[in-house]
């Protein structure tokens, strides 16, 4: 399944290849301070791949905070947040936010909350190595 996404304005925008063809697309509400903040629902599967486009780069902001190893990609124009990424070990590893979807049928979200509180920074890097998107562009 193609998923097309995008912040408010379109200056971000992505395309995510989910395969295989999905059931249902698991979304997750954050419980930390920033998605508590920001109202982030994300999703990731580790076979599918993601193409992010940016129009204009100064126009985001990289927001990071805690352990500093999690980008939040903010629209510096709309201030909507459809990507988090984080780099480990030189490959780029990502998480959509499904509230930044485009033509999904809210039936397929199998919603339910997260919280990673607790969770040390090692536990959290293999965490995200095994379940976040791990084919990721930036263009
Ligand atoms: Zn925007």
């Amino acid at each position: 399944m193609q998923i097309k996404g995008s912040c408010h304005c379109g200056n971000i925008t992505f395309t995510l290849n989910w395969v295989p063809e999905p059931a249902e697309i698991p979304a997750r509400a954050c419980g930390c301070s920033f998605c508590t903040k920001h109202g982030g629902v994300w999703t990731s599967n580790p076979r599918a791949s993601l193409a992010m486009k940016i129009q204009d780069p100064a126009s985001v902001s990289r927001y990071a905070f805690g352990t500093g190893t999690a980008r939040f990609h903010v629209c510096a124009k709309c201030g909507v947040v459809p990507v988090v990424t984080s780099d480990i070990d030189n490959r780029l590893y990502a998480v959509v936010n499904v509230n930044a979807f485009e033509g999904v049928d809210p039936a397929l979200l199998r919603r339910a909350s997260t919280s990673f509180a607790g969770e040390s920074e090692a536990d959290r890097l293999a965490r995200r190595r095994r379940n976040w998107i791990g084919e990721v562009t930036i263009a």
